[in-house]
């Protein structure tokens, strides 16, 4: 990707190497990158509607944002957790982070504002080992995730080289597509579907949670697929960068990292999608750019 000399987030927290302030408050679990766990628990009707309902005022011209953004459904609980100052980082591997989450700063803004709405943009903390967040105590052997409580997407940037080596995507556009991916989360968020995911799967059987999971999450894979469109857009592709997007879904695929942890695959315990799904569901994200095609909910996916 061409990224350098690009603008850098002011959104960055660089809390690597430090403590871990901040409470913990509620507001839903954090939603991960697979890498070999189980979901938690958790209805399946109430998401659907809400989902149904979402894309079918889309589809009559009325504006679902509109609906939910002003503190409705979706709102976020954001309740006074610490808010860090912003961090200019100086090196190149945080940098790289920094102007892609500039990058989809500008696309999620640009998408949110062509609906008559404003975009209220996540933070992202980087951090070593181990952090606090809204969402509870995290390592960094649970992978990236994206908290709801605190709006706040957290990496370990030792994950990249995890990706790389363990999991086989290296390039640096598979290290955008998981960023894109967690930011896609923050827009579930914000339209409201996560919280309703989180509520309603207090609900779910364990096998209803994860089908409802693997649906949220391949709509995120295909949220960073709209991102790719429009960075495509602009000319900051290099030849390969697609490849490595799809080849990182591919390989964090369920059955994929089942395979290679346990030799062997069940079916419903997937909760993230299967490597197939997770590379479509970018594609049909990438092709167009446009939401409507990420209705993971009314599709079969
Ligand atoms: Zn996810």
């Amino acid at each position: 990707m061409l990224w350098k000399g690009r603008r850098q987030s002011s959104n960055i927290e660089d809390r690597r190497g430090g403590g871990m302030p901040g409470g913990r408050i509620g507001g839903g679990g954090p939603i991960r990158l697979p890498i070999g766990r189980g979901a938690g628990g958790g209805g399946l009707s109430g998401i659907i509607i809400l989902v149904v309902l979402f894309f079918a005022l889309r589809a009559c011209g009325i504006d679902p944002l509109q609906i939910l953004a002003g503190g409705g459904i979706g709102g976020g609980q954001q309740i006074g957790f610490e808010q860090q100052g912003n961090s200019q980082v100086t090196d190149e591997e945080a940098q790289f982070v920094s102007v892609v989450l500039a990058e989809t700063e500008d696309v999620w803004n640009g998408i949110f504002q062509a609906e008559g709405q404003e975009y209220s943009e996540p933070r992202l903390v980087l951090f070593t080992n181990q952090i606090q967040s809204a969402c509870g105590y995290a390592s960094s052997a649970s992978g990236p995730f994206y908290c709801p409580g605190d709006r706040k997407v957290y990496i370990d940037l030792g994950f990249f080289r995890e990706l790389a080596q363990k999991f086989k995507a290296s390039g640096d556009f598979a290290q955008a597509y998981v960023i894109a991916h967690e930011v896609g989360h923050h827009v579930q968020n914000l339209i409201g579907l996560l919280p309703e995911f989180n509520r309603q799967r207090q609900s779910m059987s364990q096998v209803e949670a994860n089908r409802m999971s693997t649906r949220v999450e391949l709509q995120a894979d295909c949220f960073a697929g709209i991102w790719a469109h429009y960075t495509a857009q602009k000319g900051l592709l290099e030849q390969g960068d697609i490849e490595e997007a799809l080849n990182a879904a591919n390989q964090i695929g369920d059955d994929t990292l089942q395979k290679r942890t346990q030799g062997y695959v069940v079916p419903e315990s997937f909760n993230h999608g299967t490597s197939k799904q997770r590379m479509t569901w970018f594609a049909n994200g990438l092709r167009n750019g446009r939401l409507e095609d990420c209705d993971t909910f009314n599709n079969p996916v």
